[in-house]
């Protein structure tokens, strides 16, 4: 007789591939992010943490990442561009991260 033991996987579409080509995604940014010195937070509400940003995979351009605070106000940040946003995505992805 032959058990067969009944495994409960979370699904993991991307366990193996940090290909984030299609995918779109919102993730918090992992830190307090500062760029030659400046703090990215909030223009409206001056929050620093917390900060959620939005990627798109596909889009890898020098333009500026939104970003959203805690309070649901939305800016396009240039101190982290599109590239960046993927590659930190990218990042995320290759270390098993939940999104
Ligand atoms: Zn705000």
């Amino acid at each position: 007789m032959r058990l067969r033991p009944r495994r409960d996987r979370r699904p993991r579409p991307t366990e193996n591939s940090i290909s984030v080509q299609g995918l779109t995604a919102q993730y918090p940014l992992p830190c307090r992010v500062s760029k030659g010195g400046a703090l990215i937070a909030c223009p409206e509400c001056a929050a620093a943490d917390d900060l959620v940003l939005s990627v798109d995979g596909d889009d890898r351009s020098e333009s500026a990442s939104f970003v959203r605070c805690p309070d649901g106000h939305l800016w396009a940040e240039p101190l982290i561009s599109r590239r960046v946003g993927v590659e930190l995505l990218e990042s995320y992805v290759a270390a098993g991260k939940h999104l």
